[in-house]
């Protein structure tokens, strides 16, 4: 039983149908004293099948997985589905609308809030309702992310390494049906409390993607997000359908070293060497900072620490010291991996 404050005016527990309403969290602000923050919440059922939790706008300036969502919410009947589709197609409204990777509201980063906080500020509260609500009663949990304004990355369905082998073959076919041409396995180098991690602790198939970002969304993007997204929810058996099957094997990559995360030793502009998608060799040039301020200082090499593939790159051209710059992935087999 939950504790949340959370009121959602879809009924958990109703009958097959399309449900279409929000979650209100408890929201004071100087002109709004009894207010509620709504965040947009629907639900398909129909039938026998998974219940599939499906979610974008975590961080509120990635809007690829946002606008394939909202597809998806005005496309689909419950005839469509089998079993239980949650859609949650911004999580973070207040960002999404300020173009911002952060909630103005309360100043959270949303992917750190987990497993939440049920008297905590709207972000923590609704990460809590997510935690011990909506988690539980999922058998699947996909999170669709892009690089942000910050970021550019290669398009890709990511994952975790997750320790449980059962779990991880489950979300190794999955992110394999994502048909991005690279998937990618990550490890959380920038804090703890992200939503994918906690999904993964209550043992979920979590489905996750960096696709694209950067401000411009090409067609491109689009199209590869709203593909792979209907291919997954095939997969995953919610969407009725035939499973799209990979044209050529995923190329699967990592970066599971912190060695692979390049920051930025010193604030500059941000010149890359090589696109994201781009295969360095050990030593390669990825990119240079210059220094606008002195325009005689040679800009300071970053360089690749091993044979890899660049699947991100920095977005902005101004960059801070600490600021992530390049990512770097090497060839892997996850199925091989301890
Ligand atoms: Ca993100």
């Amino acid at each position: 039983m939950s504790d949340s404050q959370i009121h959602s005016t879809v009924d958990l527990g109703a009958a097959p149908g399309v449900h279409k309403g929000h979650l209100a969290i408890p929201y004071s602000h100087n002109l709004g004293g009894w207010a509620n923050l709504l965040v947009p919440f629907g639900m398909l059922r129909n039938g026998a099948g998974p219940t599939v939790l499906l979610m974008a706008g975590n961080h509120g300036d990635e809007y690829p997985g946002q606008v394939a969502i909202l597809r998806l919410w005005r496309e689909l009947t419950a005839e469509d589905v089998s079993g239980t589709l949650l859609l949650l197609p911004t999580l973070s409204q207040p960002a999404a609308k300020a173009a911002t990777r952060l909630s103005p509201l309360d100043g959270k980063n949303f992917n750190r809030c987990f497993p939440g906080n049920p008297t905590g500020t709207p972000s923590e509260m609704l990460a809590h309702y997510l935690s011990t609500v909506l988690f539980p009663m999922a058998d699947i949990v996909i999170d669709l992310h892009t690089g942000g304004r910050s970021m550019n990355f290669l398009p890709c369905a990511h994952m975790h390494l997750v320790p449980d082998h059962a779990q991880r073959e489950k979300m190794i076919i999955a992110t394999e049906a994502f048909l991005t041409d690279v998937t990618f396995l990550y490890t959380d180098v920038a804090g703890t409390g992200l939503l994918p991690a906690e999904a993964e602790r209550q043992g979920k198939t979590v489905i996750t993607t960096e696709l694209g970002g950067g401000e411009p969304v090409f067609a491109e993007i689009h199209k590869i997000t709203q593909r792979g997204l209907k291919n997954v929810l095939r997969h995953c058996g919610v969407l009725q359908g035939a499973v799209e099957q990979r044209k050529a094997p995923a190329r699967w990559v990592q970066s599971l070293s912190r060695d692979d995360y390049n920051f930025a030793p010193e604030s500059g502009l941000w010149e890359a060497a090589v696109d994201v998608g781009g295969d360095v060799r050990k030593g390669d040039d990825l990119g240079y900072i210059h220094f606008l301020e002195n325009p005689s200082r040679a800009p300071l090499v970053v360089t690749a620490n091993e044979d890899g593939v660049v699947v991100a790159n920095r977005a902005p051209s101004l960059v801070g010291q600490g600021d992530c710059v390049a990512v770097l992935a090497h060839d892997t087999d996850p199925r091989k991996l301890p």
